[in-house]
């Protein structure tokens, strides 16, 4: 199983978002809106939502 490299990031920069500090998920990044992120406020409002929606697994 392989990793994924995003295409944007150089030497630890992200080259689409200025040139600042790659920080997955942040404003601007490819992955913004098209994953869910464990930490809330990289999601974009509509996830949140959802997210929020969702009903907790059943404990045993
Ligand atoms: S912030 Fe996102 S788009 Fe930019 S280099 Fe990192 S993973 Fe790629």
């Amino acid at each position: 199983m392989g990793a994924w490299g995003c295409p944007h990031e150089s030497g630890g920069r992200c080259m689409r978002v200025n040139g600042i500090p790659c920080d997955p998920g942040m404003k601007g990044c490819i992955l913004y809106g098209r994953v869910t992120f464990s930490k809330a406020e990289k999601n974009p409002p509509r996830l949140r939502r959802a997210l929020e929606k969702q009903v907790p697994p059943r404990r045993r």
